[in-house]
């Protein structure tokens, strides 16, 4: 894996790093800085001059310990050690414009990731986001997560499409700051704001529906792309319970409770159950108050 980072961003990074050593009153360094590029000025030529300043910059990007920060926290993640991984972080002019992707081009992969230079300067900040978006990444490169940049979202229209990417996007942000929590590192969204997203994505789940997937994907029940993505289209809701779905067959309410349907204990309730639905067979499950109806249920003699 190669790390690189573009020269506005080190000239930028190493610029604040100066004036808070100044602000602090370790101008020692500062000082130091200060004579070095005093001396570039004086060199005439624009090209030897521009060449001149950034190996400045990236002198002082390691001598003032910014590049250490990026080694360390890559340290945390051994699938980022792929050869074929180019990492480049570029200098994001706005919050809006802070993020990371990952590129795949034939066989080079290049994560880009953008942020504000005075990030760096902003308490744990840099080491929230970088641990967040290179778990992520990792993810990707993970053959576990089967990561597809093309996986489809399948819904019926643009809005459906919307919808199921957000949720895709808050189930996956969970499964990465749970497990960054159980590393023992902060996080950039707390949980409890996390879980208040995703109860207004999730509105149609009721609560228990919510808290049973949260404590699955803390789990690692749901480790693969594809999985997020079958939880953010709601398929488990169209599916019967018999089938590993949510759906009750009977009662069409979603369901985290299916009964028990062994034949033998039950002989009676199946049948009262297959006379009011005929097209319903065993395999289909049925939830606990639906067979807790059919149980109560008197019945008449024939
Ligand atoms: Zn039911």
């Amino acid at each position: 894996m190669k790390l690189t980072f573009e020269s506005d961003f080190v000239e930028s990074a190493v610029f604040l790093a100066i004036r808070q050593n100044e602000a602090e009153g370790s101008g020692g360094s500062a000082k130091q800085w200060h004579t070095q590029r005093d001396k570039i000025y004086a060199v005439k030529d624009t090209q030897s001059r521009a060449k001149a300043f950034r190996e400045l910059d990236e002198e002082w990007f390691i001598r003032l310990g910014l590049r250490q920060r990026f080694d360390s926290l890559l340290n945390v993640f051994p699938i980022l050690e792929d050869t074929s991984l180019v990492i480049r972080i570029r200098r994001a002019l706005s919050r809006k414009d802070e993020g990371s992707e990952l590129y795949i081009q034939g066989k080079v992969k290049t994560n880009l990731i953008k942020f504000q230079t005075v990030r760096l300067f902003e308490a744990d900040y840099l080491e929230k986001f970088l641990h967040h978006e290179w778990l992520r990444v990792s993810d990707m490169l993970d053959p576990v997560f089967q990561y597809s940049p093309h996986a489809a979202l399948s819904g019926a229209s643009e809005l459906e499409d919307n919808l199921i990417r957000d949720r895709y996007r808050l189930l996956w942000e969970f499964y990465v700051s749970i497990r960054l929590l159980k590393m023992g590192f902060r996080i950039l969204t707390s949980l409890t704001r996390q879980k208040q997203l995703m109860d207004r994505a999730f509105s149609k789940w009721t609560a228990e529906a919510r808290e049973k997937i949260l404590w699955e994907i803390a789990n690692q029940k749901h480790q693969t792309q594809s999985d997020f993505l079958k939880l953010a289209k709601d398929e488990k809701l169209m599916v019967p319970l018999g089938q590993g779905g949510l759906l009750c067959p009977l009662c069409h309410f979603t369901s985290f409770d299916p009964a028990d349907l062994s034949f033998q204990q039950n002989p009676m309730v199946i049948e009262e159950i297959k006379r009011d639905h005929p097209n319903w067979n065993i395999d289909w499950g049925i939830c606990q108050n639906c067979f807790d109806l059919y149980q109560s249920k008197p019945r008449v003699a024939v």
